[in-house]
Protein backbone atom coordinates (compact mmCIF):
# COMPACT_ATOMS: atom_id res chain seq x y z
CA UNK A 1 0.00 0.00 0.00
CA UNK A 2 1.20 3.26 -0.63
CA UNK A 3 1.67 6.17 1.91
CA UNK A 4 3.84 8.69 3.10
CA UNK A 5 3.43 7.86 6.59
CA UNK A 6 7.12 7.91 8.95
CA UNK A 7 7.27 7.40 12.20
CA UNK A 8 9.73 7.13 14.94
CA UNK A 9 10.74 3.91 15.30
CA UNK A 10 12.47 3.46 19.55
CA UNK A 11 14.51 0.58 18.29
CA UNK A 12 16.32 2.39 15.13
CA UNK A 13 16.09 5.93 17.12
CA UNK A 14 15.28 7.91 13.95
CA UNK A 15 11.96 8.24 11.64
CA UNK A 16 11.40 5.99 8.86
CA UNK A 17 8.60 5.20 6.35
CA UNK A 18 6.06 3.28 7.94
CA UNK A 19 6.39 -0.30 5.45
CA UNK A 20 3.36 -2.82 6.86
CA UNK A 21 4.45 -6.47 6.38
CA UNK A 22 1.56 -7.59 5.32
CA UNK A 23 0.22 -5.42 2.62
CA UNK A 24 -3.17 -3.72 3.54
CA UNK A 25 -3.01 -5.47 6.79
CA UNK A 26 -1.28 -3.66 10.18
CA UNK A 27 -0.78 -5.60 13.58
CA UNK A 28 -0.59 -3.69 16.34
CA UNK A 29 0.23 -4.42 20.29
CA UNK A 30 -0.15 -1.88 22.79
CA UNK A 31 0.33 -2.57 26.59
CA UNK A 32 -2.89 -2.10 28.44
CA UNK A 33 -3.04 -1.37 32.38
CA UNK A 34 -2.58 -3.07 35.16
CA UNK A 35 -5.99 -3.52 36.82
CA UNK A 36 -5.50 -2.68 40.27
CA UNK A 37 -6.49 0.96 40.70
CA UNK A 38 -8.48 3.93 38.47
CA UNK A 39 -7.02 4.95 35.00
CA UNK A 40 -5.47 8.52 35.79
CA UNK A 41 -3.69 10.35 32.99
CA UNK A 42 -0.65 8.23 32.67
CA UNK A 43 -2.75 6.04 31.36
CA UNK A 44 -5.24 8.20 29.03
CA UNK A 45 -2.09 8.90 26.68
CA UNK A 46 -0.77 5.77 24.95
CA UNK A 47 -5.03 4.69 25.23
CA UNK A 48 -5.41 8.28 22.84
CA UNK A 49 -1.93 8.27 21.18
CA UNK A 50 -2.20 4.65 19.86
CA UNK A 51 -6.06 5.73 19.19
CA UNK A 52 -5.01 8.56 16.84
CA UNK A 53 -2.35 5.77 15.40
CA UNK A 54 -5.57 3.24 14.72
CA UNK A 55 -7.80 5.91 13.59
CA UNK A 56 -4.94 7.25 10.75
CA UNK A 57 -4.00 3.63 9.59
CA UNK A 58 -7.75 2.40 9.22
CA UNK A 59 -8.07 5.95 7.32
CA UNK A 60 -5.22 5.15 4.95
CA UNK A 61 -6.70 2.33 3.90
CA UNK A 62 -5.41 -0.82 6.17
CA UNK A 63 -6.99 -3.44 7.73
CA UNK A 64 -5.52 -3.20 11.57
CA UNK A 65 -5.42 -6.05 13.76
CA UNK A 66 -5.15 -3.78 17.43
CA UNK A 67 -4.32 -6.09 20.13
CA UNK A 68 -3.96 -4.04 23.95
CA UNK A 69 -4.38 -6.56 26.56
CA UNK A 70 -5.23 -6.44 30.37
CA UNK A 71 -2.46 -7.44 32.81
CA UNK A 72 -4.43 -8.76 35.83
CA UNK A 73 -1.07 -10.99 37.20
CA UNK A 74 2.31 -11.29 37.50
CA UNK A 75 3.02 -7.44 37.66
CA UNK A 76 5.15 -7.33 41.11
CA UNK A 77 5.68 -4.24 42.96
CA UNK A 78 8.80 -3.45 41.91
CA UNK A 79 10.90 -4.55 38.74
CA UNK A 80 13.54 -6.57 40.70
CA UNK A 81 10.86 -9.52 40.75
CA UNK A 82 10.42 -8.90 44.31
CA UNK A 83 7.32 -8.32 46.68
CA UNK A 84 3.57 -8.75 46.13
CA UNK A 85 1.72 -9.01 43.05
CA UNK A 86 -0.16 -5.59 42.74
CA UNK A 87 -3.31 -7.29 42.31
CA UNK A 88 -3.01 -9.42 44.86
CA UNK A 89 -2.21 -7.26 47.23
CA UNK A 90 -4.79 -4.87 46.54
CA UNK A 91 -7.61 -7.91 46.62
CA UNK A 92 -6.20 -9.31 50.10
CA UNK A 93 -6.88 -5.53 51.29
CA UNK A 94 -10.33 -4.72 50.33
CA UNK A 95 -10.86 -8.84 51.07
CA UNK A 96 -11.71 -9.76 47.68
CA UNK A 97 -11.14 -12.73 44.80
CA UNK A 98 -7.61 -11.30 42.80
CA UNK A 99 -10.51 -11.51 39.61
CA UNK A 100 -13.01 -9.63 41.12
CA UNK A 101 -10.49 -6.77 41.58
CA UNK A 102 -9.19 -7.16 37.90
CA UNK A 103 -12.66 -7.24 36.56
CA UNK A 104 -13.72 -4.02 38.92
CA UNK A 105 -10.62 -1.96 36.93
CA UNK A 106 -11.39 -3.26 33.89
CA UNK A 107 -15.06 -2.37 33.69
CA UNK A 108 -14.14 1.18 35.53
CA UNK A 109 -10.54 1.39 32.97
CA UNK A 110 -13.26 0.72 29.89
CA UNK A 111 -16.11 3.53 31.13
CA UNK A 112 -12.83 6.04 31.02
CA UNK A 113 -12.00 5.12 27.54
CA UNK A 114 -14.84 4.97 26.35
CA UNK A 115 -15.35 8.55 27.53
CA UNK A 116 -12.42 9.27 26.21
CA UNK A 117 -13.67 8.05 22.99
CA UNK A 118 -11.14 5.81 22.64
CA UNK A 119 -11.85 3.08 20.23
CA UNK A 120 -12.28 -0.32 20.91
CA UNK A 121 -9.44 -2.55 20.39
CA UNK A 122 -10.09 -5.61 18.08
CA UNK A 123 -8.36 -7.97 20.81
CA UNK A 124 -8.55 -7.19 24.28
CA UNK A 125 -6.49 -10.54 26.12
CA UNK A 126 -5.91 -10.90 29.56
CA UNK A 127 -2.47 -12.38 30.99
CA UNK A 128 -4.87 -14.48 33.19
CA UNK A 129 -6.46 -16.59 30.03
CA UNK A 130 -2.94 -17.04 28.75
CA UNK A 131 -0.84 -18.90 31.11
CA UNK A 132 -0.91 -22.17 29.01
CA UNK A 133 0.68 -20.16 26.22
CA UNK A 134 3.48 -18.56 28.95
CA UNK A 135 3.98 -21.57 30.20
CA UNK A 136 4.79 -23.03 26.70
CA UNK A 137 7.41 -20.53 26.01
CA UNK A 138 9.45 -20.57 29.30
CA UNK A 139 9.72 -24.01 28.18
CA UNK A 140 11.01 -23.29 24.67
CA UNK A 141 13.54 -20.23 26.27
CA UNK A 142 14.74 -23.01 28.62
CA UNK A 143 15.35 -25.75 25.84
CA UNK A 144 16.87 -23.04 23.70
CA UNK A 145 19.50 -22.22 26.79
CA UNK A 146 18.78 -18.66 27.79
CA UNK A 147 16.88 -19.47 31.35
CA UNK A 148 17.93 -21.36 34.25
CA UNK A 149 15.64 -22.94 37.15
CA UNK A 150 16.33 -22.23 40.46
CA UNK A 151 14.20 -23.50 43.64
CA UNK A 152 11.23 -23.79 41.71
CA UNK A 153 11.29 -20.02 39.85
CA UNK A 154 12.58 -19.87 36.19
CA UNK A 155 14.74 -16.54 35.36
CA UNK A 156 15.92 -15.53 32.09
CA UNK A 157 19.82 -15.25 31.43
CA UNK A 158 20.83 -12.11 30.16
CA UNK A 159 24.06 -12.07 30.17
CA UNK A 160 23.65 -15.51 28.09
CA UNK A 161 21.69 -13.91 26.14
CA UNK A 162 24.16 -11.29 25.54
CA UNK A 163 26.66 -13.54 23.87
CA UNK A 164 24.26 -14.49 20.73
CA UNK A 165 22.08 -11.25 20.68
CA UNK A 166 22.15 -7.52 21.51
CA UNK A 167 20.23 -6.69 25.44
CA UNK A 168 19.72 -2.90 25.78
CA UNK A 169 19.17 -2.51 21.98
CA UNK A 170 15.67 -0.65 22.53
CA UNK A 171 16.76 1.63 25.46
CA UNK A 172 21.01 2.06 24.43
CA UNK A 173 21.50 0.49 27.81
CA UNK A 174 24.64 -1.71 27.68
CA UNK A 175 24.78 -5.14 29.75
CA UNK A 176 28.44 -4.28 31.13
CA UNK A 177 26.77 -0.79 32.73
CA UNK A 178 24.06 -2.95 34.07
CA UNK A 179 26.81 -4.72 35.78
CA UNK A 180 27.89 -1.91 37.12
CA UNK A 181 24.91 0.07 38.41
CA UNK A 182 22.11 -2.09 39.12
CA UNK A 183 22.09 -3.22 42.86
CA UNK A 184 24.12 -5.71 44.25
CA UNK A 185 22.78 -9.16 45.31
CA UNK A 186 22.01 -9.80 48.59
CA UNK A 187 22.50 -13.55 48.46
CA UNK A 188 19.22 -14.46 49.46
CA UNK A 189 18.08 -14.12 45.71
CA UNK A 190 18.07 -16.69 43.38
CA UNK A 191 19.40 -15.22 40.33
CA UNK A 192 22.82 -14.99 38.83
CA UNK A 193 22.76 -11.58 38.19
CA UNK A 194 20.34 -9.16 39.71
CA UNK A 195 19.50 -7.59 35.83
CA UNK A 196 18.10 -11.24 35.16
CA UNK A 197 14.34 -11.30 35.19
CA UNK A 198 11.84 -13.89 36.19
CA UNK A 199 10.00 -15.62 33.56
CA UNK A 200 8.25 -18.11 36.58
CA UNK A 201 8.32 -17.10 39.90
CA UNK A 202 7.36 -19.88 42.81
CA UNK A 203 4.70 -18.75 44.58
CA UNK A 204 4.78 -18.24 48.42
CA UNK A 205 2.31 -19.98 50.48
CA UNK A 206 -0.16 -17.02 51.33
CA UNK A 207 -0.14 -15.68 47.28
CA UNK A 208 -3.50 -16.35 46.22
CA UNK A 209 -2.73 -16.15 42.46
CA UNK A 210 -1.46 -19.55 41.36
CA UNK A 211 -1.23 -21.95 38.76
CA UNK A 212 0.40 -25.58 38.50
CA UNK A 213 3.31 -25.57 36.64
CA UNK A 214 6.55 -28.23 35.99
CA UNK A 215 8.84 -26.18 37.83
CA UNK A 216 6.33 -25.29 40.71
CA UNK A 217 3.01 -23.92 41.77
CA UNK A 218 3.37 -20.02 40.66
CA UNK A 219 2.86 -17.46 38.39
CA UNK A 220 4.27 -15.97 35.25
CA UNK A 221 6.71 -12.78 34.93
CA UNK A 222 5.19 -9.66 34.00
CA UNK A 223 7.23 -9.57 31.05
CA UNK A 224 5.91 -12.65 29.14
CA UNK A 225 2.28 -12.28 28.68
CA UNK A 226 3.31 -9.51 26.14
CA UNK A 227 5.81 -11.73 24.03
CA UNK A 228 2.99 -14.50 24.52
CA UNK A 229 0.06 -13.06 23.84
CA UNK A 230 1.46 -10.49 20.78
CA UNK A 231 2.94 -13.87 19.26
CA UNK A 232 -0.37 -15.55 19.57
CA UNK A 233 -2.71 -13.02 18.09
CA UNK A 234 -0.12 -11.32 15.84
CA UNK A 235 2.91 -13.84 14.78
CA UNK A 236 6.16 -14.26 14.95
CA UNK A 237 6.58 -10.69 13.41
CA UNK A 238 4.15 -7.93 13.25
CA UNK A 239 4.24 -4.52 12.77
CA UNK A 240 3.78 -2.02 15.69
CA UNK A 241 4.24 -2.32 19.21
CA UNK A 242 3.54 0.87 21.29
CA UNK A 243 3.25 1.05 25.30
CA UNK A 244 4.59 4.26 27.35
CA UNK A 245 7.78 5.45 27.58
CA UNK A 246 8.25 4.20 31.45
CA UNK A 247 7.76 0.23 29.24
CA UNK A 248 10.82 0.81 27.28
CA UNK A 249 12.95 -0.41 29.97
CA UNK A 250 12.85 -3.25 31.21
CA UNK A 251 9.44 -4.08 30.14
CA UNK A 252 10.09 -3.91 26.13
CA UNK A 253 13.61 -4.71 26.60
CA UNK A 254 13.04 -8.19 28.29
CA UNK A 255 9.87 -8.85 25.24
CA UNK A 256 12.56 -8.45 22.88
CA UNK A 257 14.79 -10.72 24.35
CA UNK A 258 12.47 -12.93 25.26
CA UNK A 259 10.82 -13.21 21.61
CA UNK A 260 14.87 -13.46 19.92
CA UNK A 261 15.65 -16.30 22.48
CA UNK A 262 12.51 -18.66 20.87
CA UNK A 263 12.41 -17.46 17.39
CA UNK A 264 15.95 -16.09 17.08
CA UNK A 265 14.86 -12.62 15.45
CA UNK A 266 12.87 -9.62 16.08
CA UNK A 267 9.37 -9.88 16.53
CA UNK A 268 8.33 -6.05 16.26
CA UNK A 269 8.99 -3.55 13.17
CA UNK A 270 8.30 -0.65 15.02
CA UNK A 271 8.63 0.14 18.35
CA UNK A 272 7.01 3.32 19.34
CA UNK A 273 6.54 5.18 22.94
CA UNK A 274 4.55 7.98 24.76
CA UNK A 275 6.16 10.88 26.47
CA UNK A 276 5.26 10.87 29.84
CA UNK A 277 2.60 13.30 31.40
CA UNK A 278 3.63 15.83 34.21
CA UNK A 279 1.50 17.42 36.86
CA UNK A 280 2.32 20.99 37.46
CA UNK A 281 5.93 20.22 36.40
CA UNK A 282 6.34 17.42 38.89
CA UNK A 283 6.11 13.86 37.75
CA UNK A 284 2.74 11.97 39.28
CA UNK A 285 3.26 10.01 42.03
CA UNK A 286 1.51 8.33 44.92
CA UNK A 287 3.66 10.42 47.47
CA UNK A 288 2.71 13.77 45.73
CA UNK A 289 -0.86 13.30 45.95
CA UNK A 290 -1.05 14.45 42.74
CA UNK A 291 -2.01 10.79 40.88
CA UNK A 292 -5.21 12.36 39.91
CA UNK A 293 -7.30 10.34 38.32
CA UNK A 294 -9.68 10.61 34.99
CA UNK A 295 -12.67 9.88 37.49
CA UNK A 296 -11.41 13.33 39.29
CA UNK A 297 -10.77 15.35 36.43
CA UNK A 298 -14.38 14.34 35.39
CA UNK A 299 -16.13 15.26 38.24
CA UNK A 300 -13.76 18.07 39.70
CA UNK A 301 -12.84 16.05 43.02
CA UNK A 302 -9.64 16.53 43.56
CA UNK A 303 -7.44 19.41 45.67
CA UNK A 304 -5.54 20.66 42.51
CA UNK A 305 -8.82 20.95 40.18
CA UNK A 306 -10.37 23.91 40.04
CA UNK A 307 -13.31 22.53 38.09
CA UNK A 308 -14.61 19.95 36.70
CA UNK A 309 -13.22 18.91 33.18
CA UNK A 310 -14.79 17.37 30.04
CA UNK A 311 -12.97 14.24 28.70
CA UNK A 312 -13.03 16.32 25.48
CA UNK A 313 -10.97 18.74 26.48
CA UNK A 314 -8.49 16.06 28.42
CA UNK A 315 -8.68 14.58 24.54
CA UNK A 316 -7.80 17.84 22.99
CA UNK A 317 -5.13 18.35 25.79
CA UNK A 318 -3.17 15.58 25.04
CA UNK A 319 -3.45 16.06 21.19
CA UNK A 320 -2.40 19.42 21.19
CA UNK A 321 1.41 17.84 21.88
CA UNK A 322 3.22 15.86 19.70
CA UNK A 323 3.10 12.21 21.63
CA UNK A 324 6.92 11.53 21.93
CA UNK A 325 7.41 15.22 23.82
CA UNK A 326 6.11 15.54 27.71
CA UNK A 327 3.02 17.49 28.51
CA UNK A 328 2.63 19.09 31.26
CA UNK A 329 -1.06 19.36 33.26
CA UNK A 330 -2.18 22.56 35.08
CA UNK A 331 -5.55 23.93 35.22
CA UNK A 332 -4.87 26.88 33.11
CA UNK A 333 -3.49 24.51 30.70
CA UNK A 334 -6.58 22.43 30.37
CA UNK A 335 -8.83 25.30 30.27
CA UNK A 336 -7.75 26.43 27.72
CA UNK A 337 -7.01 23.39 25.66
CA UNK A 338 -11.12 23.12 26.49
CA UNK A 339 -11.66 26.99 25.08
CA UNK A 340 -9.80 26.12 21.97
CA UNK A 341 -11.83 22.65 21.67
CA UNK A 342 -15.11 24.82 21.90
CA UNK A 343 -14.17 27.29 19.46
CA UNK A 344 -13.22 25.11 16.67
CA UNK A 345 -16.53 23.24 17.51
CA UNK A 346 -18.50 26.79 17.17
CA UNK A 347 -16.78 27.06 13.93
CA UNK A 348 -17.68 23.86 12.82
CA UNK A 349 -21.47 24.38 14.10
CA UNK A 350 -21.37 27.52 11.78
CA UNK A 351 -20.47 26.51 8.85
CA UNK A 352 -23.94 25.44 7.41
CA UNK A 353 -24.97 28.99 7.87
CA UNK A 354 -22.36 30.85 5.22
CA UNK A 355 -22.92 32.86 2.87
CA UNK A 356 -21.09 31.32 -0.48
CA UNK A 357 -19.87 33.45 -2.87
CA UNK A 358 -19.22 33.84 -6.66
CA UNK A 359 -15.37 33.34 -6.16
CA UNK A 360 -13.28 32.76 -3.39
CA UNK A 361 -10.54 35.85 -1.78
CA UNK A 362 -8.86 32.97 -0.11
CA UNK A 363 -7.43 29.33 -0.42
CA UNK A 364 -8.52 26.76 1.71
CA UNK A 365 -7.96 23.44 -0.42
CA UNK A 366 -4.44 23.52 0.78
CA UNK A 367 -5.45 22.53 3.94
CA UNK A 368 -5.89 19.04 3.21
CA UNK A 369 -2.07 18.32 2.42
CA UNK A 370 -1.06 20.46 5.21
CA UNK A 371 -3.34 17.91 7.75
CA UNK A 372 -2.25 14.97 5.89
CA UNK A 373 1.87 16.15 5.92
CA UNK A 374 1.51 16.50 9.56
CA UNK A 375 0.09 13.37 10.42
CA UNK A 376 2.82 11.93 8.09
CA UNK A 377 5.41 13.23 10.32
CA UNK A 378 5.29 11.02 12.85
CA UNK A 379 1.50 11.72 13.80
CA UNK A 380 2.22 15.30 14.29
CA UNK A 381 -1.11 16.23 15.77
CA UNK A 382 -0.76 19.95 16.97
CA UNK A 383 0.34 20.81 13.80
CA UNK A 384 -2.77 19.65 12.61
CA UNK A 385 -4.91 21.63 15.09
CA UNK A 386 -2.85 24.47 14.32
CA UNK A 387 -3.83 24.03 10.48
CA UNK A 388 -7.53 23.42 11.79
CA UNK A 389 -7.34 27.03 13.77
CA UNK A 390 -6.21 28.77 10.48
CA UNK A 391 -8.69 27.12 8.75
CA UNK A 392 -11.20 27.85 10.97
CA UNK A 393 -10.13 31.99 11.63
CA UNK A 394 -10.55 31.81 7.47
CA UNK A 395 -13.84 30.59 7.85
CA UNK A 396 -14.66 33.32 10.83
CA UNK A 397 -13.51 36.22 8.83
CA UNK A 398 -15.98 34.68 5.99
CA UNK A 399 -19.09 34.55 8.47
CA UNK A 400 -17.76 38.74 9.59
CA UNK A 401 -17.70 39.36 5.80
CA UNK A 402 -13.70 40.01 5.47
CA UNK A 403 -13.32 36.99 3.14
CA UNK A 404 -15.49 34.81 0.33
CA UNK A 405 -15.66 31.62 -0.37
CA UNK A 406 -17.56 29.66 -2.97
CA UNK A 407 -19.97 27.06 -2.25
CA UNK A 408 -17.72 24.34 -3.42
CA UNK A 409 -14.53 25.91 -0.73
CA UNK A 410 -17.38 26.08 2.51
CA UNK A 411 -18.40 22.31 1.96
CA UNK A 412 -14.63 21.37 1.18
CA UNK A 413 -13.74 23.23 4.60
CA UNK A 414 -16.74 21.43 6.39
CA UNK A 415 -15.68 18.12 5.49
CA UNK A 416 -12.30 18.60 6.21
CA UNK A 417 -12.99 19.51 9.68
CA UNK A 418 -15.04 16.54 10.33
CA UNK A 419 -12.36 14.80 8.50
CA UNK A 420 -10.26 15.74 11.18
CA UNK A 421 -11.61 16.99 13.94
CA UNK A 422 -13.78 14.04 14.77
CA UNK A 423 -12.67 11.04 12.62
CA UNK A 424 -9.11 10.77 13.00
CA UNK A 425 -8.42 13.46 15.97
CA UNK A 426 -11.87 11.39 17.76
CA UNK A 427 -13.00 14.56 19.48
CA UNK A 428 -17.01 14.36 19.86
CA UNK A 429 -18.96 17.61 20.48
CA UNK A 430 -21.11 16.58 23.62
CA UNK A 431 -23.12 20.40 23.31
CA UNK A 432 -26.07 18.18 22.23
CA UNK A 433 -25.67 15.55 24.71
CA UNK A 434 -25.37 18.27 27.53
CA UNK A 435 -28.92 20.26 25.79
CA UNK A 436 -30.35 17.36 26.35
CA UNK A 437 -29.39 16.08 30.38
CA UNK A 438 -30.19 20.03 31.10
CA UNK A 439 -33.71 19.62 29.23
CA UNK A 440 -34.41 15.64 31.72
CA UNK A 441 -33.39 18.17 34.65
CA UNK A 442 -35.32 20.94 33.71
CA UNK A 443 -38.45 18.53 33.41
CA UNK A 444 -38.22 16.62 36.41
CA UNK A 445 -37.91 20.22 38.23
CA UNK A 446 -40.97 21.31 36.75
CA UNK A 447 -43.04 17.90 37.32
CA UNK A 448 -41.85 18.46 40.66
CA UNK A 449 -43.20 21.93 41.21
CA UNK A 450 -46.55 20.46 39.60
CA UNK A 451 -46.75 17.47 41.46
CA UNK A 452 -46.25 19.70 44.90
CA UNK A 453 -48.90 21.72 43.24
CA UNK A 454 -50.97 19.25 43.37
CA UNK A 455 -50.82 17.78 46.60
CA UNK A 456 -51.65 21.39 48.24
CA UNK A 457 -54.66 21.23 45.89
CA UNK A 458 -53.20 24.01 44.15
CA UNK A 459 -54.60 22.89 40.93
CA UNK A 460 -54.47 26.56 39.06
CA UNK A 461 -50.44 26.31 39.29
CA UNK A 462 -50.42 22.62 38.27
CA UNK A 463 -53.15 23.56 35.25
CA UNK A 464 -50.98 26.12 34.50
CA UNK A 465 -47.73 24.67 34.23
CA UNK A 466 -49.48 22.07 31.97
CA UNK A 467 -50.99 24.66 29.87
CA UNK A 468 -47.58 26.41 29.37
CA UNK A 469 -46.14 23.42 28.19
CA UNK A 470 -48.52 22.47 25.70
CA UNK A 471 -47.72 26.17 24.07
CA UNK A 472 -44.26 24.46 23.56
CA UNK A 473 -45.28 21.34 22.16
CA UNK A 474 -44.71 19.23 25.68
CA UNK A 475 -47.34 17.02 26.67
CA UNK A 476 -47.65 15.48 30.21
CA UNK A 477 -49.71 12.41 31.01
CA UNK A 478 -50.35 11.07 34.53
CA UNK A 479 -50.09 7.59 34.61
CA UNK A 480 -49.72 5.62 38.20
CA UNK A 481 -46.09 5.66 38.35
CA UNK A 482 -45.95 9.45 38.50
CA UNK A 483 -46.11 12.29 35.43
CA UNK A 484 -44.39 11.64 32.11
CA UNK A 485 -43.83 14.13 29.62
CA UNK A 486 -42.90 14.06 26.19
CA UNK A 487 -43.02 15.98 22.80
CA UNK A 488 -45.81 16.03 20.93
ZN1 LIG B 1 3.48 -5.18 27.78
Amino acid sequence: MQNDLHIYNSLNRKKEEFKSITPNFVGMYVCGPTVYGDAHLGHARPAITFDIVYRYLMHLGYKVRYVRNITDVGHLENDADEGEDKITKKARLEELEPMEVAKYFTDRYHRNMDQLNVLHPSIEPTASGHILEQIEMVKVILEKGFAYEKDGSVYFDVEKYNNDFDYGKLSGRKIEDLLQFTRKLTGREDKKNSFDFALWKKADTNHIMRWASPWSDGFPGWHLECSVMGAKYLGERFDIHGGGMDLLFPHHECEIAQSNAVTGHDQVNYWMHNNMVTVNGQKMGKSLNNFITLDEFFSGDHETLDSAYNPMAIRFFMLQAHYRSTLDFSNDALNAAEKGMNKLFETFNMIDDLTPANESSVEVSKFEQLCTDAMNDDLNTPIVLAHLFDLSRILNQVNDGKEKLTKEDIEFSKSLLQKYLFDLLGLKDDKDKDDAQLINYLMDTILNIRKKAKENKDYQTSDQIRDELEKLNIQIKDTKDGAKWGFK
